[in-house]
């Protein structure tokens, strides 16, 4: 059991307005959301308290510190889906007042062209879709979590979200400008998900949405909750979830399970839902490319995630090279080579088509692999690999221009 925080992502999450990069950034300029969903993986760990009904959410940037964040960090690359609220949820009136002064007054699409997915899981409205609806960058995110309040997890009814997406439709919002999370998915709420995507489907309301598992973890020792959720059927077991760490596979560091949805309650989900006339995805990778054509790395803890492939752009070793150095400061002197076959999930290998897979001979992390691939469109592995970065890797990040030091932000 880990009991104290080694981690440099944890860090900065409490830290600074970028504090990782998956597919896209994870972003916000206060960290809290009095929302306090009990199964909220922030409230087990160091920020705990600012995940409860009442708190005072933590003030990491003003509007203008958040676009230099932005504009100067190195983790987030032009043409990048950007997520507001990631730690936090929009309908917390202090993200949205340094959300309308930074979209208003500095975000300057000349230097950084960038999307914004705005995360809320309180209900969306249509006063929502006048006011920001205009801004064409802007993607209206939310997750419902079938029958969330009816389990005692939250006090988000299902049918106030429904109806409020419902609302920003009828006032003009697109459907290809609502992206939904439904999940996550249990055993017991499966067939309420059903239902969920029949009437968002059949009304018009979405064209896609992803689909979500469950998520346990912490940093620390939070066995009371994690059982109380397990009683209410939130998960069962322990799922081994693991990254390459460069010389084999290691276990994550705050997960028991992620993402996980039982094997029948997923088949039971895709197979009701299977003739709706929307798209359906997994994993969120996949959303960002198909729906608004992002470029994405095409890797997930140091491995390639083959069924990404298709959304690759093939390069030449030298072209590597040269973007590597200008806009990575990462030299010429580090030894990249292209890797034609990966390890498969049963065990096999598979030939990977030529200029989409590189490895750099020297440490990384998750976030800069994002960062590279996607400003590529490839993947990129490293040989010594931290899933997240250490303490000594953030005065990298901050040396080396990753992220923007937190004191010059302010
Ligand atoms: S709405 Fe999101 S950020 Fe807020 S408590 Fe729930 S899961 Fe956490």
């Amino acid at each position: 059991m880990m009991t104290n925080i080694r981690s440099g992502e944890a860090i900065l999450a409490m830290i600074h307005p970028i504090y990782k990069r998956r597919y896209v950034p994870s972003t916000d300029p206060f960290v809290g959301c009095r929302i306090g969903c009990r199964f909220c993986y922030y409230r087990w760990g160091p920020m705990a308290d600012l995940f409860q009904p009442g708190a005072t959410l933590r003030k990491l940037v003003d509007a203008e510190g958040y676009w230099k964040a932005l504009r100067d960090s190195r983790l987030v690359v032009p043409g990048d889906i950007v997520i507001f609220c990631a730690r936090s949820d929009f309908s917390m009136p202090e993200n949205r007042l340094v959300f309308m002064r930074f979209i208003s007054t500095y975000y300057d699409p000349s230097t950084k062209p960038l999307k914004f997915l705005l995360l809320q899981r309180a209900p969306w409205s249509a006063r929502d879709w006048k006011a920001l609806g205009g801004y064409e960058n802007i993607i209206f995110g939310t997750t419902i979590t079938p029958e969330a309040a009816q389990k005692g997890f939250n006090r988000i009814w299902d049918d106030a979200q429904i109806r409020g997406l419902r609302e920003m439709r009828e006032a003009g919002c697109p459907p290809e400008r609502i992206s939904l999370e439904l999940g996550p998915i249990l055993p017991d709420t499966v067939e309420a998900a059903i239902e969920i995507a029949h009437a968002l489907a059949r009304e018009g309301i979405i064209k896609f949405l992803t689909y979500r598992g469950a998520s346990v973890g912490g940093y620390g020792d939070y066995r009371a909750e994690w059982e109380n959720l397990r009683q209410k059927g939130f998960w069962r077991e322990e799922v081994s979830y693991t990254y390459f760490d460069g010389k084999g596979d290691v276990p994550h560091e705050y997960y028991r399970l992620k993402n996980h949805i039982p094997r029948e309650t997923e088949e039971l989900f895709l197979k009701e839902t299977s003739g709706l006339p929307i798209r359906i995805y997994r994993h969120t990778g996949h959303l960002y490319a198909r729906e608004w054509g992002a470029s994405v790395a095409i890797t997930r803890n140091n491995r390639l995630r083959a069924e990404m492939l298709p959304y690759a752009r093939p390069r030449t070793l030298q072209e590597v090279n040269e973007v590597l150095e200008r806009e990575f400061g990462i030299t010429a002197d580090v030894n990249v080579e292209e890797v034609r076959e990966a390890p498969s999930r049963d065990g096999s290998t598979i030939p990977v088509p030529p200029g989409v897979l590189f490895r750099l001979h020297r440490p990384g992390t998750e976030d800069v692999a994002h960062a590279i691939g996607a400003r590529m469109g490839i993947g990129v592995l490293f040989t010594e690999f931290r899933n997240q970065p250490s303490p000594a890797d953030l005065d990298w990040y901050f040396g080396e221009g990753w992220l923007v030091p937190p004191e010059s932000l302010r």
